[in-house]
């Protein structure tokens, strides 16, 4: 335990996530004797990202502006919307160059046991999106665990009733992998995405 502003910068590292105790006295000591100008730099960012970076008012990925890039730009099309769980799923997807329609960020994944339901995520946000008629496909593309995959099935559920074709993610079993060792969900996926030969 150090004194005064050192520790409380141990402190305030090691709040963060992924960031132990060790790391934290790390960090702090780097900081301290790093050059001045660096770290004031990192306290720009730090103070920038709080006053600048809000959330998309039409698909809740972070922005700088009203709308992401993303749904500004004219290019893309307005008839397929891609859910995802978080802003850093956008970026995933995104990298590979693959979808051309927009997004929508639920903010996370239903999960009872930590009380996240239906009404915590922006489900809310996305049915009114869909019921502007524009939308002809809903890929799902929330993660490929329990969570995300109650998520899929339960918007699955509210969506198809509108008409709107929805799609989820394929997912294939490891290859090289033994049955017996996949997970049930991926197994579960395998055999539901099966096609003839
Ligand atoms: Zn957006």
């Amino acid at each position: 335990m150090y004194e005064g502003a050192i520790q409380d910068l141990i402190d305030e590292l090691g709040r963060l996530p992924g960031v132990g105790p060790k790391s934290a006295q790390r960090i702090a000591f780097h900081v301290l004797s790093a050059d001045p100008a660096d770290v004031n730099r990192l306290a720009g960012a730090l103070r920038k990202v709080k006053d600048l970076v809000r959330f998309c008012t039409s698909c809740y990925n972070v922005a700088e502006s009203e709308q992401c890039r993303i749904c500004r730009d004219p290019r893309r099309t307005d008839e397929v919307i891609c859910v995802v769980e978080e802003p850093k799923d956008v970026v995933a997807i995104e990298r590979t160059g693959e979808f051309r329609g927009r997004y929508h960020v639920l903010g996370g994944a239903i999960n009872p046991l930590e009380g996240i339901g239906p009404d915590n995520l922006r489900i809310r946000e996305l049915m009114a999106r869909l019921s502007g008629g524009a939308i002809r496909e809903l890929i799902l593309a929330t993660d490929p665990n329990t969570e995300g995959e109650a998520t899929a099935t339960y918007l699955a559920l509210m969506v198809k009733p509108m008409g709107i074709a929805v799609t989820r993610l394929a997912s294939g079993l490891p290859v090289g992998g033994d049955l017996e060792y996949a997970d049930e969900i991926t197994l579960g996926r395998a055999f539901e995405g099966r096609r003839a030969v």
